[in-house]
């Protein structure tokens, strides 16, 4: 039969690969993320990662980079490391580049990571300093979750281009790179190479406020380094994330701010469940 070109995602799907702990679960069965984010700039963007990958139910999460004392005021239970990610400890997963500016020492930190063999999720600031050609090189899967100027700027093509063709934009780019891409908007398309395209149903505009990406790219982290593949992962965390923040906002719809999403998981946890 045909492989349709897309495909809304099921609550049942959903609900079958929320990672649930177990009696042999400790901390570290159950995942540990690295969070390399933030700069003096723009600590902020850490503070929103580590949220959603806590809240994502990481085992422990550890932070990386310039905002550590940011980070562990606003959460004590995150592990934090100023020297190069990969000095920093064993994690099942990376995310990489909320906040994170353009710098060298930016560009070393997502080599580091790139360089290591676990799951990397690249985000914001480090799909700017992304190196150009295929990142099937590496021994595990990698995602990219760009928003439409994103993923214009990797294509080299306008916004405008991207946003007229998301569905062609999704699949092009997961194929040029060799990764699993989630295509940030008012409707999120999730790609792998081939394969039908992942709709995600749960978005809504009320998320269309500043720092809100930061807290999907620690959230989408969590599950992979609970081990869930590229495409479920970021399958997963989209639709996590708009409930999130349907949650958030309340029946009727009210403004949100991107914490609110990352505080609202849990409640969006048990809607799937
Ligand atoms: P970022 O641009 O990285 O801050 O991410 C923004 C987040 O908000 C992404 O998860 C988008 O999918 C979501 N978003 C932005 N605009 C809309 C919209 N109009 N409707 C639904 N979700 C949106
Ligand atoms: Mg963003």
């Amino acid at each position: 039969p045909p492989v349709p070109d897309a495909e809304a995602l099921q609550h049942e799907d959903v609900a079958a690969l929320l990672p649930r702990p177990s009696a042999e679960s400790d901390k570290y069965r159950r995942g540990v993320v690295g969070v390399v984010a933030g700069s003096a700039r723009y600590p902020g963007a850490a503070v929103l990662a580590v949220a959603g990958a806590l809240r994502g139910g990481a085992g422990a999460v550890r932070y990386v980079g310039p905002a550590a004392d940011t980070v562990i005021a606003r959460f004590p239970e995150t592990l934090v490391h100023s020297g190069p990610p990969a000095k920093a400890g064993r994690v099942q997963a990376w995310v990489v580049g909320p906040g994170l500016g353009d710098g060298a020492a930016a560009r070393h930190s997502l080599e580091d990571v790139l360089r290591s063999d676990v799951p990397v999720l690249v985000d914001a600031d480090g799909l700017r300093l992304l190196p150009p050609g295929d990142l099937r090189k590496r021994e595990a899967p990698t995602v990219l979750t760009p928003h439409a100027g994103e993923a214009a700027a990797l294509l080299g093509v306008s916004r405008e281009e991207v946003e007229s063709g998301r569905l062609a934009a999704v699949r092009e780019l997961a194929g040029r790179y060799g990764a699993t891409v989630l295509l940030k908007g008012s409707t999120t398309l999730v790609a792998g190479e081939g394969g039908p395209v992942r709709v995600n149903p749960t978005g809504t505009g009320w998320l269309a406020t500043a720092g809100s990406g930061d807290v999907l790219s620690g959230l989408t982290g969590s599950l992979l380094a609970a081990g869930l593949g590229a495409l479920d992962a970021a399958s997963v965390g989209g639709y996590l994330h708009g409930l999130a923040a349907r949650r958030a906002a309340g029946p009727h719809g009210a403004p949100i701010a991107a914490y609110d999403v990352a505080t609202a998981l849990a409640e969006a946890w048990r809607d799937v469940l």
